[in-house]
């Protein structure tokens, strides 16, 4: 569910979540229960777990962490085979 920030008149700030259909405009500040109102901000979706998000995460990841190889690739005929399937009849199909 998104988290909606509110404000208090004085002066609090707090995040509150509510499901999208019933998000009020006003509540009660978590803090001193003074009516509190909503901003106007996007509501803060969570993306964590998202495709998205893992590949902003990797593209983040790799520029500082790159994945280091112990070899070279292979080379030859079959040497792309093998390396995407571990199917040894894969290697026998025709090449062009
Ligand atoms: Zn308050």
């Amino acid at each position: 569910m998104p988290s909606y920030s509110y404000r208090c008149d004085e002066g609090c700030r707090f995040d509150a979540i509510y499901p999208m259909a019933e998000v009020p405009s006003e509540t009660e500040c978590r803090s001193c229960g003074a009516t509190a109102r909503r901003g106007i901000t996007a509501p803060h979706l969570s993306v964590a777990g998202s495709s998205a998000y893992q590949l902003i995460d990797r593209t983040a990841r790799s520029a500082h962490e790159p994945q280091v190889v112990d070899r070279l690739p292979a080379r030859g005929p079959g040497a792309a085979v093998q390396r995407t399937t571990q199917n040894p009849l894969h290697a026998k199909l025709p090449r062009s």
